[in-house]
């Protein structure tokens, strides 16, 4: 298909239909353009050339086509009209006056993903995935996971009726998710290996028919979270009359990166958006897990993965991001860029948070890191409006929270004691 030569850019010609019925949606190789009917047979990347798959539409909607509520308001742009659902997305996109004004910025609202059913924006994905493995007639769903991931999966995968495998990175998730996964059921196997490690072993038995995978990898789950894109669009719309001119988002696999940049090329390509207007893309990595930060900065056309990763923010421990291929075209496009912070400076945007009400996991605090640093570097402009996503709730890791906040201190089980221990303090109101 000539149309897709330049598939992943803003101006490509909209896709053509394929020769085989689809019902107007179909799988698209991102490499050779090669198409496939969605839901005949199971494929995560194309049988010719082993590229990345896409979702496609013969048509897709512009802002007046949606009506409802949470993630399936955007049917019209999803590969069904319905899920398994928990009432996933609708979440707030909150003002941060203190920290929009130290970090010098025009507006600045942080998306707050962790407020979704399971706690982080992984739900969007799953409830358009696990509908997916259902149409398709699946019975064990399998992830691996840094750890959130795992938790939308068994929560998901336990609505839907499902069995449920997750291959974890032993001792290198936060305990709020293993938790999250163990209740809901999921067969929780610790792997001694890392996140990367897990994925190759969770791919090749999905390639041997053992399972069905729901990583990013997964075409159907980037559909599911193309809705933050429409929604931190449509509260810009609505407030500010105009669209955001950044996205600053933490960076794992960088699926959330490719689904908000298919959502503005599909909207673009239906006339709802100019190309000039689309936000700026702009992701962050901790600077001990960051190979897409290097492969933008050294303009190298893929990723090289990282045998060693690590960080405090585990969500993003990640050295090898799969979806690269359909999300360093995005932040090029868009205009954006990449950037590394400190296990330090993630952890200072924690407390910036957790300072405005707002409590979120570590690598949430990244996107809000990485927008302080960009601004202090001129990269992001004072005049800019940026929407920052916090991809995670604090509770998913409890000991990092605990280790950025204020120690709890012993006290005596009286009045007067614990009023002695007050005026030793600083003083009240302090
Ligand atoms: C999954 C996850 C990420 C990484 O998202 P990608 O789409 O893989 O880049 C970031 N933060 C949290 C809290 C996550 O759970
Ligand atoms: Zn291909």
């Amino acid at each position: 298909m000539t149309d897709d030569s330049h598939a992943l850019s803003l101006s490509s010609t909209p896709p053509s239909p394929p020769a085989v019925a689809t019902d107007g949606t179909w799988l698209a190789c991102i490499e050779c353009g090669e198409t496939f009917a969605p839901f005949e047979a199971i494929r995560y990347t194309c049988d010719g050339c082993t590229g990345l798959l896409e979702v496609r539409y013969a048509d897709v909607p512009t802002f007046a086509d949606f009506s409802g509520r949470g993630v399936w308001r955007y049917n019209q742009a999803l590969p069904l009209d319905s899920g398994v659902t928990s009432q996933e997305g609708d979440t707030p996109l909150y003002r941060v006056p203190r920290l929009e004004k130290s970090i010098g910025v025009a507006a600045l609202r942080i998306k707050h993903e962790g407020m979704n059913p399971t706690g982080s924006f992984k739900d969007r994905g799953m409830t358009v995935g696990v509908a997916v493995a259902r149409e398709l007639g699946v019975e064990r769903l399998a992830c691996a996971s840094t750890g959130n991931t795992s938790a939308a999966l068994a929560a998901y995968g336990g609505r839907g009726g499902m069995e449920t495998l997750v291959l974890l990175p032993a001792g290198k998730v936060a305990a709020g998710k293993i938790a999250q996964a163990s209740l809901h059921g999921a067969r929780i196997l610790e792997v001694d290996g890392n996140f990367d490690t897990c994925l190759d072993i969770v791919q090749e038995l999905a390639a041997r028919g053992e399972v069905y995978l729901l990583n990013s990898l997964n075409p159907f789950r980037l559909e599911g979270q193309k809705t933050i894109g429409f929604e931190i669009l449509e509260a810009f719309q609505a407030e500010y009359d105009a669209w955001p001119d950044r996205i600053v988002l933490p960076v794992g696999n960088a699926g959330n990166t490719s689904a908000l940049y298919k959502a503005f090329r599909e909207l673009v390509q239906a006339g709802a958006l100019e190309p000039d207007d689309v936000p700026r893309l702009t992701g962050v990595q901790a600077e001990g897990a960051a190979p897409m930060v290097e492969a933008v900065e050294t303009g190298a056309s893929a990723v090289e993965r990282w045998d060693e990763v690590e960080t405090r923010a585990t969500a993003i421990r990640i050295g090898n991001p799969v979806n690269a291929p359909k999300a360093l075209p995005g932040i090029r496009e868009t205009g954006g860029t990449a950037i590394a912070v400190s296990d330090e400076a993630i952890t200072a945007a924690q407390r910036d948070l957790a300072e405005e009400g707002i409590g979120v996991e570590p690598a949430s605090a990244a996107s809000v890191a990485g927008l302080r640093k960009l601004r202090e570097q001129g990269v992001v402009a004072a005049d800019e409006r940026v929407a920052c996503l916090t991809t995670g709730h604090l509770l998913k890791d409890p000991d990092a929270a605990a280790a950025a906040g204020r120690d709890p201190e012993p006290a005596p089980a009286d009045t007067d004691g614990i009023l002695e221990l007050l005026e030793d303090d600083s003083g009240l109101g302090q």
